[in-house]
């Protein structure tokens, strides 16, 4: 293993020291939220106590400082993903809302019958169904990039589907049901011959990876706070400037204005253009936080370290008889999806959880994955860098536990 210190990590979060059940929490969730740092609950909390404030609009002191934490949040934001300037980082409450914005903003405009929008075989419903809204509404097509037995896309396929007709790409870039890593930058450089903008959730991989949207060359990109260790509620889409402007707002109302009469309406520049009525304050401003936190540490060690913890989960699952793992693809981060002969994930779940272990179980907000891999729903581990070997091997004998229950 690295020299990764995973002790004093762990002192950061201090919700990962209590007990559940009797046992100590071993929090393998982490794709579903992951769990937040006392620097980040300290800013929330320093946020509320000393400058809460509605932004923007006031001339008085309180006012100015809350617009001035908010503000400074997007600062980080866009120094964090590499943005070339704040006006593309808009606040969103997450990666949902990003994805619809895009689709309602950009799709609504610029896509018409029988034009193409291709996404994959692995998205999350986030990922789905926009698109879908926006196919029916507009009589375009929906074409999905196929993925083998391994949970990999099929990338001559997706070369293949490629034509005159696309008018957008959207694709996840680590998939939460999988962990499968897509070669996203590859994948964006093929749409681009076609003149196609690519949108990239990254819900999975900002927590997971080093994002740096100028070599990526994305279009947009999206996520949520509450996966990289910031509150609920926080978010970002990321898009390039040029095709920001160009688009509809997606909501109407306060602060995305510049005037309003009866007669007509003037849209604010960016990116209050996108950001209609009070946003997530705190919850920003806690995202800016937990940017502060990443920033502190050595994110390439927590990288490593995280890949090792699912390369033996992974080891240690795969060797336990009655365990089959759903996704095996050669480039993985963070997510090990498993299922038990004749023992339904649900159950699987539940008796995890009698002895404090968190995993999540069900389709994840990926049906089409689990009808791929005809199985009705996983258990799912999900890893962060603050979780440890040790807790690996509690899953492990948990699982074998379960087994033997069901034996
Ligand atoms: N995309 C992926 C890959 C996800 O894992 C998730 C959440 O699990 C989402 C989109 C939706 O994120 P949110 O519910 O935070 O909007």
């Amino acid at each position: 293993m690295s020299n990764w210190d995973v002790e004093k990590i762990r002192r950061d979060f201090p919700v990962l020291s209590q007990k559940v059940n009797g046992n100590p929490l071993v929090y393998l969730d982490n794709a579903a939220s992951s769990q937040v740092p006392n620097i980040v609950i300290e800013r929330g909390s320093e946020y509320l106590k000393n400058e809460h404030s509605n932004i923007h609009r006031g001339v008085h002191y309180l006012s100015q400082k809350a617009t001035t934490a908010y503000e400074g949040a997007r600062e980080k934001v866009k120094r964090f993903i590499n943005a070339r300037d704040v006006k593309e980082c808009i606040f969103v409450r997450g990666c949902t809302e990003g994805i619809n914005l895009v689709a309602y903003g950009y799709g609504r405009k610029f896509v018409g019958e029988g034009d193409e929008i291709i996404i994959s075989a692995m998205e999350h419903h986030a990922n789905i169904v926009p698109w879908q809204m926006l196919a029916e509404e507009k009589g375009c097509v929906l074409r999905v990039i196929p993925m083998n037995q391994r949970g990999e896309l099929i990338i001559d396929e997706y070369e293949a589907m490629l034509n005159e007709r696309t008018k957008f790409v959207s694709i996840v870039h680590i998939s939460n049901a999988l962990g499968t890593l897509n070669p996203v930058k590859q994948m964006i450089e093929s749409a681009h011959k076609f003149g196609v903008p690519v949108l990239v959730d990254a819900a999975q991989s900002v927590p997971h990876s080093i994002i740096d949207v100028q070599d990526l060359d994305c279009d947009f990109l999206t996520f949520s706070g509450h996966k990289m260790f910031a509150p609920t509620g926080s978010g970002v889409l990321y898009g390039k400037q040029e095709l920001l402007e160009t688009m509809n707002p997606f909501m109407g109302g306060g602060d995305m204005i510049r005037t309003v009469t009866f007669e007509k309406t003037t849209y604010a520049g960016l990116p209050n253009k996108f950001e209609a009525g009070t946003p997530a304050i705190a919850s920003n401003i806690g995202l800016g936080a937990a940017i502060d936190y990443l920033n502190s540490i050595d994110r390439q060690s927590a990288i490593a370290y995280e890949h090792e913890l699912v390369e033996y989960a992974t080891e240690k699952l795969s060797a336990i008889e009655g365990v089959k793992l759903i996704g095996t693809a050669r480039e993985k981060a963070s997510v090990v999806s498993f299922t038990i002969e004749n023992v339904h994930p649900h159950d699987i779940g539940t008796i995890l959880d009698q002895q404090g272990i968190a995993v999540r179980a069900g389709h994840h907000c990926a049906q089409p994955v689990m009808q791929f891999f005809q199985v009705p729903a996983t258990a799912r581990a999900s890893f962060a860098f603050y979780n440890t070997r040790e807790e690996v091997d509690v899953l492990a004998d948990a699982v074998q536990k379960v087994i033997e229950v069901f034996a």
